[in-house]
């Protein structure tokens, strides 16, 4: 399944900013939450689908840690760490579903601009503590981001 409404790039500037003022706004109270109480979606467009074995779940992949894409070191930590899940997500639709069976206290999004807009409209009303991490190289396939960046806000603590 191909989920991707990949967007201007006129409206990044726009995208951004919101995204930078809400993951200040919310930078504290994200970081009140224990690691158990978050949960960290990552988009199903960082795998490396020549080798990925992750497992289809439908709306969502569970990765496999193969070692084919980043996604590996995050899933490794997000167990290190004691998160509660981690989603490679197919869709926005996918993720209220998520939110809404899990309830975290707080979330982590790695995601294009346009997608970190969109969440955090998306959880506005829900009380959840999101932090937003961009893509590095977006698109729809063979996206990347920063690790030590996912890595940085995976740890914030108080
Ligand atoms: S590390 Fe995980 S998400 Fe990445 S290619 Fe392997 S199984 Fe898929």
């Amino acid at each position: 399944m191909k989920v991707c409404k990949f967007p201007a790039k006129s409206k990044e500037h726009a995208y951004k900013s919101f995204t930078d003022k809400q993951n200040n706004l919310q930078a504290e109270k994200f970081a009140l939450v224990p690691f158990n109480k978050r949960i960290v979606f990552a988009p199903h467009c960082m795998r490396n689908v020549a080798v990925c074995a992750a497992v289809d779940k439908g709306g969502y992949y569970i990765c496999a840690e193969c070692g084919g894409c980043k996604i590996n070191a995050i899933s490794k930590l997000v167990k290190q760490l004691n998160y509660k899940a981690l989603y490679i997500a197919k869709g926005g639709r996918t993720i209220e579903k998520i939110v809404k069976k899990e309830k975290p206290e707080a979330v982590v999004g790695i995601a294009c601009f346009f997608e970190g807009d969109q969440a955090f409209k998306m959880l506005k009303d829900a009380h959840i503590a999101l932090q937003f991490v961009p893509l590095t190289k977006d698109g729809c396939t063979a996206t990347d981001t920063d690790l030590a960046e996912v890595e940085r806000v995976l740890k914030q603590t108080n």
